[in-house]
C-alpha cells in the first residue's frame, strides 16, 4: 500500500472575516501517526478538512506524497476520511456499506470483494457483513465507518474525532483497534481529537493546537514531560 507524507506550508484559512489558520506549517512523515490535539474551536477540523479538500484555502500550499494538491478535488488527493458522525446507509448491509464507494468509482467486482474481505477481517466485521447498521452496536458501526475508509487504499487516512460519540469502554477498545490497524497498514494517519488520553496513547507525535496555532509538535513523552508553555502543560495535564 502507498504511504504518503503530507507537507503543509503557510496555510491560511478564514471564514468571512474570521481568520482561523494563519501561516500554519506542518510536516507529517510517511507512515506516521500524527495526532492534532486541542480544545474545541481551535481549528483542528478546519485543518483536516483543508487537507481533505473539503474547504477552500486562502493561501499556502498542501502537498501529499510528491504532488501539490492545494487545488485538487477531494477524490484526487489519495486520502480517505473518517468522521465523528458516521452516516452509514441504513438500508444497506455492512457489505454494501463497505463496497458502495468502490462501486461508484467503477472498481471491478473482484477487486471490491477482495478489499471488502480484507477490511472486514482487519476490523473483525466478517461475521457481520450481512447485517444492517440498526443491528449493530455503536462500536461495530464505527468500525464499519473506519472500514469504508480502509477499502479505499489511501496513502493518508484522516480521522476527525471518530470515537467521541462512544462510551469510555468502547473508546478504549477502538483505540487499540486503530493502533493495531496503523501498525498493520503502516499508512500515514492524521487523527484529530480533544481527548488527551487518546492523543497520548495513539500518537507517534502530537501537534498541540490552540487558537489556530500549533503550540508544540513532539512525541507524547516530550509533550508530557517537557511542555513548551503553560497552555500545553495545562491542556495535557502534565506536572510542569
Ligand atoms: P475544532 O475542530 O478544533 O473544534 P474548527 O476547525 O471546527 O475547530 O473551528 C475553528 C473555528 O472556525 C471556530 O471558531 C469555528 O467557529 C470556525 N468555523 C469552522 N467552520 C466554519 C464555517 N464553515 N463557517 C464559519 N466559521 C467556521
Ligand atoms: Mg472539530
Amino acid at each position: 500500500m502507498e504511504r504518503s507524507n503530507v507537507d503543509i506550508t503557510k496555510l491560511q484559512i478564514g471564514f468571512g472575516g474570521l481568520k482561523v489558520l494563519e501561516n500554519l506549517d506542518l510536516h507529517v512523515d510517511a507512515s506516521e501517526f500524527l495526532v492534532l490535539l486541542g480544545p474545541s474551536g481551535c481549528g483542528k477540523s478546519t485543518l483536516l478538512n483543508a487537507i481533505a479538500g473539503l474547504i477552500e484555502v486562502k493561501g499556502g500550499q498542501i502537498r501529499i506524497g510528491d504532488r501539490d494538491v492545494t487545488w485538487a478535488e477531494p477524490k484526487d488527493r489519495g486520502i480517505a476520511m473518517v468522521f465523528q458522525s458516521y452516516a452509514l446507509y441504513p438500508r444497506m448491509s455492512v457489505r454494501k456499506n463497505l463496497s458502495f464507494g468502490l462501486k461508484v468509482a467503477r472498481t471491478p467486482q473482484g477487486e471490491i470483494d477482495s478489499r471488502v474481505g480484507e477490511a472486514a477481517k482487519m476490523l473483525r466485521l466478517t461475521e457481520l457483513l450481512d447485517r444492517r447498521p440498526s443491528e449493530l452496536s455503536g462500536g461495530q458501526r464505527q468500525r464499519v465507518a473506519i472500514g469504508r475508509a480502509l477499502v479505499r487504499h489511501a496513502g493518508v487516512y484522516l480521522f476527525d474525532e471518530p470515537l467521541s460519540n462512544l462510551d469510555a469502554q468502547l473508546r478504549a477498545e477502538l483505540r487499540v483497534e486503530i493502533k493495531r490497524l496503523h501498525a498493520r497498514l503502516g499508512a500515514t494517519m492524521i487523527y484529530v481529537t480533544h481527548d488527551q488520553i487518546e492523543a497520548l496513547t495513539l500518537a507517534d507525535r502530537i501537534a498541540v493546537m490552540q487558537g489556530g496555532v500549533i503550540q508544540q509538535l513532539d512525541t507524547p513523552k516530550k509533550i508530557y514531560r517537557e511542555p513548551a508553555n503553560r497552555f500545553v502543560a495545562s491542556f495535557v495535564g502534565s506536572p510542569a
